[in-house]
């Protein structure tokens, strides 16, 4: 008997990841993406997998919280993983891609994949037929978020965040910003040089050495930028402290109100970022990520804000090298979508009242670019094994990245729940107190060597993957 079929609700990244998952296992799908008929506030394309923010899918330094998670997902084949490999830019010890590149690769890999049918059109209710994984993300529609809200029967079902602003790097005056990544730590200019081949020459990333430009604020300089950003006008300047904001991803303004300070120890902190120039630490830094491999643009890290357009202009030229800076995107505020995980999922991710229904993605109420596509890839893996033989699938053990989020969301407090990021907390500590685990980089080495033991073990019991045609063959 042929298996039965999964409908995917969304090809963003979590939706991307499941669908091939699923292929690869000898499922077919059909893959919904309401893009470009309907857009969503975000998203600038028509393509699967877009990121629509930073293009960082964080760090890539061993042993550390988010490498293990995207070793696992190495391990598991993931596709955006492979891809994101392929059109990986320099940014020092994290792993950042050419957006362009990546929703490119994916798009690509998903439509010639024999097993995936892409619809292009908006699901306003879950199918009631079929296998389902919702991943339409933070920003799903609001007639599908209406029926999701009536069949889990939550309350509440959005918060708010929001998102830095982009420059165009032509406009960065050059002899202001040094090139540096924190403490030293990323790759130097004569090994980055392809990628910067513009033909004007002229852009300031090529001048120096580090994958990050940074604009030195003296204290004076940061006093006036931290006055002006006070006192500047916000988008809903009377809902503020009514909005539910995500703490990991807080707006600079929101920062700033909690002390004159709190930016310095924040996405301005300073440390490990000594200027060539001066020799001497400045008082505070904002630092710029290149946007993609051409160059041609940067990212304010930690630079997400809701003011008004005008207001970020002005504000933002306060700060030194981008006095006449232009910006190709405004900071903004959008809204997220997820349920409450804890009361309505199991660890598969699926419906505990609907085991037919899987949630992967920003939607299932975990945070963060690599942690949806983990849970696109479980929740591909998972709906297989119900598709191919009616079985009960098996989350990965806690001990693992994959499985400790799906152990925090399944279990975490249901009363004013948060999204997760992946962390060392959200692993199982370790049982014995040796010298070699007080240290904490000992600790977190242990901690990775054990859970690909156990992700390895895993995987193994899963089905036999067979391999897809196409060029991201795992
Ligand atoms: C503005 C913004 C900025 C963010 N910035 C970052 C960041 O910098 N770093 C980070 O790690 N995370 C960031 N996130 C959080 C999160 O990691 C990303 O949103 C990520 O893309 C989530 O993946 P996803 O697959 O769950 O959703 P998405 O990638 O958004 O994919 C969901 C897809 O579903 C589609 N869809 C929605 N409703 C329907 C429907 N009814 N029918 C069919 N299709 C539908 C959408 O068009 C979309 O393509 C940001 C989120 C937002 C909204």
């Amino acid at each position: 008997m042929a298996p039965e079929r999964i409908t995917i609700l969304g090809g963003g990244l979590a939706g991307s990841e499941a669908a091939w998952q699923a292929a690869r296992r000898g499922v077919e799908v059909d893959l919904y993406e309401m893009r470009p008929q309907v857009p969503t506030p975000a998203h600038q394309t028509a393509m699967l997998g877009e990121l629509v923010c930073s293009n960082s899918l964080k760090s890539d330094r061993e042993n550390t919280a988010p490498w293990l998670l995207k070793e696992e997902l190495r391990r598991a084949g993931s596709l955006l993983l492979e891809v994101a490999r392929q059109c990986a830019v320099p940014a020092g010890q994290a792993l950042a891609v050419d957006r362009g590149r990546f929703a490119a690769g994916i798009t690509e890999a998903i439509e010639q994949a024999s097993l995936i049918r892409v619809h292009r059109e908006e699901m306003r209710e879950i199918p009631a037929d079929s296998i389902v994984v919702v991943a339409t993300g933070p920003l799903t529609s609001d007639a599908l978020a209406n029926s999701i809200q009536t069949l889990t029967g939550s309350e509440r079902l959005f918060f708010y965040d929001s998102i830095s602003p982009i420059v165009d790097a032509d406009t960065i005056d050059a002899s202001k910003v040094f090139s540096a990544s924190r403490y030293g730590k990323g790759i130097q200019a004569s090994e980055t040089k392809q990628v910067g081949d513009r033909s004007s020459g002229e852009n300031a990333a090529e001048a120096a050495e580090g994958d990050y430009l940074n604009c030195p604020l003296g204290e004076e300089e940061y006093q006036r930028f931290y006055d002006a950003l006070l006192t500047a006008e916000s988008v809903l300047p009377h809902h503020f402290e009514d909005l539910n904001y995500f703490e990991g991803c807080l707006p600079i303004e929101e920062l700033a109100r909690r002390g004159r300070d709190t930016l310095r120890f924040g996405p301005m902190k300073p440390v490990g970022l000594r200027d060539p120039r001066s020799g001497k630490l400045p008082h505070a830094v904002v630092q710029l990520r290149r946007e993609n491999l051409r160059i041609d643009s940067y990212n304010l890290v930690g630079f997400q804000n809701h003011l008004k357009f005008g207001e970020q202009k002005r504000i933002l030229r306060l700060i030194p090298g981008l006095e006449s800076a232009e910006f190709l995107r405004y900071g903004q505020i959008h809204r997220n979508t997820y349920i409450n995980a804890p009361l309505l999922l199991a660890p598969t991710l699926q419906l505990r009242s609907q085991p037919r229904i899987f949630f992967a993605g920003q939607i299932c109420g975990v945070e963060g670019y690599v942690e949806s596509m983990a849970t696109g890839l479980m929740a591909g893996i998972h709906g297989a094994c119900l598709a191919l033989a009616g079985d009960t699938p098996v989350s990965p053990p806690r001990a693992t990245a994959c499985g400790s989020l799906c152990h925090y969301i399944t279990h975490a407090d249901t009363l004013n729940y948060q999204p997760a990021n992946m962390a060392f907390d959200l692993l199982p500590p370790l049982c014995a107190a040796t010298p070699a685990n007080r240290d904490k980089k000992q600790r977190h080495a242990l901690q990775c060597q054990i859970a690909l033991g156990k992700f390895d073990q895993w995987l193994a019991a899963q089905q036999k993957v067979p391999a897809l045609a196409g060029p991201f063959r795992a």
